[in-house]
């Protein structure tokens, strides 16, 4: 059966790492046809358009999409194609690899991230000179529903620890619903956690859950990621946090993530189109292409999957490698490595 990719590159080093996806996606020889999709600040500069509607419908009408980068006009970009696809969870792992110089070694994180709403849902206005407002919005119905994907996650992916990241005790109505919908779907779907955070023990029978202030999980995090597992944020919270989780395991250039609807689902790297690297080759293309095997994953071909982390592993801890993990390597060097390796 054949698939239909869409493939929005974008700007920046969205052109870059994109080509590599696909060229590894080819390599897994799954029967995949391609469309291509033009979006970000160059279409906008040429059409007045950064996200035109043929690239709305190509998304739209495929099986998945993958997307690279969008740069000043992000916002006008990934937030619509979001929609597009109808995504609702943003899945982000931020896991540590061999061979890789991480300030956290240990770490092997997933953060789901409610992705429709709080304050991205970008309802936003300035009320008189000077004074700006900004509405967060947060609903029961998205607030279940991402913390039922979040236990769904974990107990398909064998993690037995689910942490509940709020700030309940400062925007009591937003998160004390999110908080309190989220934890309702928990005591029914796992056993809550009694033992003490620093012991680093779980609980002895399924899949372990406790709730935690996002300030102090930052903290914890950078301390101990090796006590978490399944992460389950709202929107803004996951952005940051899994950003600061990037650090962890060695930079943004390793971190993939999924956007998924009920019927259709967009993949892209948590990096931008970063400006300061753009056009050189030099970027990682580990991101995208470990992006690319959650998109392999979603659509049931998960030996393929487990086939392209692999070689990206292999790749990842002998080499070549990129400027941002020490090495000197091109991108394409990268990409032909791992295209090798399968
Ligand atoms: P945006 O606002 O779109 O997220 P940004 O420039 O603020 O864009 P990124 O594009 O994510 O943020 O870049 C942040 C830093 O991480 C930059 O220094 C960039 O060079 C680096 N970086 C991001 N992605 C990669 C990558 N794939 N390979 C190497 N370095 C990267």
């Amino acid at each position: 059966m054949t698939h239909e990719i869409a493939v929005i590159p974008g700007d920046g080093i969205g052109q870059e790492v994109t080509p590599a996806a696909v060229d590894v996606l080819e390599a897994i020889a799954v029967d995949f046809e391609f469309v291509e999709g033009e979006a970000g600040d160059a279409v906008k500069a040429e059409t007045g358009e950064a996200l035109p509607r043929e690239t709305r419908e190509i998304a739209a009408d495929a099986d998945a999409t993958l997307f690279g980068a969008a740069g000043e006009t992000a916002a006008d970009v990934i937030l619509p194609l979001r929609q597009v696809v109808d995504s609702f969870a943003n899945v982000r792992p931020a896991v540590s690899y061999p061979g890789l110089d991480a300030v956290q070694p240990d770490t092997d994180l997933v953060f789901i991230r409610e992705n429709t709403e709080g304050v991205y849902k970008g309802i936003e206005s300035e009320i008189s000179d000077g004074v700006t407002t900004c509405t967060r919005v947060i609903t029961e119905d998205a607030s279940e529903k991402i913390a039922d994907f979040g236990f769904d996650y974990a107990r398909n992916n064998d993690y037995d620890d689910v942490t509940i990241a709020h700030k309940a005790n400062v925007m009591r109505e937003t998160d004390g619903l999110f908080l309190d919908t989220a934890e309702a779907v928990a005591e029914e779907r796992s056993v809550p956690r009694t033992d003490e955070r620093a012991s680093g023990d779980t609980a002895s029978e399924g899949i372990a859950y406790d709730t935690a202030l996002m300030d102090a999980l930052a903290m914890h995090l950078v301390m101990h990621p090796e006590d978490y597992g399944v992460v389950i944020c709202p929107n803004l919270a996951g952005d940051m946090l899994s950003d600061l989780a990037a650090g962890l395991v060695g930079g943004l250039g390793l971190l993939p993530s999924a956007n998924v609807g009920e019927d259709n689902a967009l993949f892209e790297p948590v990096h931008g189109s970063a400006p300061d690297i753009a056009g050189e080759g030099v970027a990682n293309p580990a991101a995208m292409i470990l992006s690319a095997a959650m998109l392999l994953d979603h659509l049931g071909y998960e030996d393929e999957g487990d086939r392209v982390r692999t070689a990206v592993e292999a790749t990842l801890e002998d080499g070549p490698k990129t400027p941002d993990l020490g090495g000197s390597a091109s991108t394409e060097a990268v990409t032909e490595a791992v295209v090798d390796r399968l």
